[in-house]
């Protein structure tokens, strides 16, 4: 059997490695290595793929959150309301802005934030409400666009962790996670669902304008050559990470519903154990399972994780601590009992190997020394 991995890049490129060689060598001869075509082309074909009408690149996801909140006009004091319970990159960039970063619990089963626990947070200050798509599921955007609407906020959808995700609409329709706010993001960490090989990110949005502006800002806030209208950043997706991308993209659906297939053999395996809860499905949105976590819930989370590391088993916890503890947030004033929700899952989460290339026996492995553990 191979050695397990959480995530096997190894394995994905023995098999479109021949692909990316290609792509990788036609950028090298064309030395186009900054704003080449395929840039153009990865967000042409993304835009096609989300059903948006705007893909901006650039360069990673952390950016892309940057650059939502800077396109929005926020002014210092303006508060972004959020999850205690995500990438610390979906709070910093609303400190580094000097916006007032508002905390709330998620939901403890879908570990995202609802339409009522954000309404509680609202004061005549709130501009934002950043929802994060956590471990691929969609958090309740249409409650949660219903709520912005009538309080006339901006919706930015962290959408890093659900690339291809689909969101189903009380009507009947659907939309692709990052797609149903004023502004999405994204990032191609090489371990995301749509990863390159070094960084990337892009932001998603139907208003061309909002669009024309981000342009502008990722790329020093020029409009005309030389002319600068804004202030901006220099933020760009290397051409390389294109073409690697273009290569992906038309992988993505296929990874996705390997990713479902491993998660479903994990939630038979595991819906007879007293201990384990598996991670919760809603019937508003796909899981596209970026991560496969579940809680354990007999305080022995972190005997399992040591006991999986002896057989060889890689797990992972995100998060191991509440937003609102962290030393560089001490100032927001939170106390340490302010999110019994996050707090909880912090001590209860954990991770298993999952990606689009694992094998029967891999799972059937990390399955038996799970319930082995709990059997003891
Ligand atoms: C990965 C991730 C980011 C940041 O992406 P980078 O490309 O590493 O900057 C932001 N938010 C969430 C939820 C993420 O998982």
């Amino acid at each position: 059997m191979r050695e397990i991995q959480m995530v096997d890049l190894n394995a994905q490129y023995e098999k479109i490695g021949h692909e990316i060689d290609g792509a990788i060598k036609s950028i090298l001869l064309s030395t186009a290595f900054i704003k080449g075509p395929d840039v153009r082309l990865f967000e042409n074909e993304l835009q096609e793929y989300m059903g948006v009408k705007n893909v901006v690149s650039c360069a990673n996801g952390t950016d892309a959150l940057q650059l939502a909140m800077r396109v929005l006009n926020l002014k210092p004091g303006d508060e972004v309301i959020t999850t205690d319970f995500t990438f610390i990159a979906t709070v910093e960039v609303v400190a580094l802005l000097g916006l007032k970063l508002v905390i709330v619990d998620p939901e403890p089963g879908t570990y995202n934030i609802s339409a009522e626990a954000v309404r509680k947070a609202i004061t005549p200050k709130t501009k934002v409400i950043v929802p994060v798509h956590l471990f691929g599921q969609c958090a309740d955007m249409e409650s949660l666009m219903d709520l912005a609407k009538k309080n006339k906020l901006f919706v930015i959808e962290d959408a890093a962790q659900a690339t291809g995700a689909d969101y189903l609409f009380k009507n009947g329709t659907y939309k692709k996670a990052g797609t149903i706010g004023h502004i999405g993001t994204t990032s191609f960490f090489p371990s995301k669902n749509l990863g390159c090989y070094g960084d990337g990110g892009a932001l998603y949005t139907n208003d061309d304008d909002l669009a024309k502006k981000l342009r502008s800002i990722a790329n020093h806030g020029m409009k005309i050559r030389y002319h600068y209208d804004d202030i901006g950043i220099n933020s760009r997706l290397d051409t390389i990470q294109a073409a690697i991308l273009r290569v992906k993209l038309k992988h993505l659906t296929e990874f996705n519903k390997a990713r479902a297939a491993v998660a479903a053999k994990y939630d038979k395996a595991f819906s007879t154990c007293q201990f384990i809860s598996v991670p919760q499905r809603v019937t508003y949105s796909s899981h596209i399972f970026h991560q496969y976590t579940i809680r354990v819930k007999n305080g022995k989370r972190d005997a399992l994780k040591s006991f999986l590391e002896s057989r060889k088993i890689p797990s992972m916890i995100y998060y191991p601590g509440p937003i609102h503890m962290q030393e560089a947030y001490g100032f927001l004033g939170y106390s340490e009992n302010d999110f019994p929700v996050t707090t909880s899952l912090c001590k209860e989460v954990l991770s298993l190997p999952m990606h689009p290339e694992m094998e029967q026996e891999q799972i059937d492995y990390i399955i038996s020394a799970i319930l082995e553990f709990f059997k003891k």
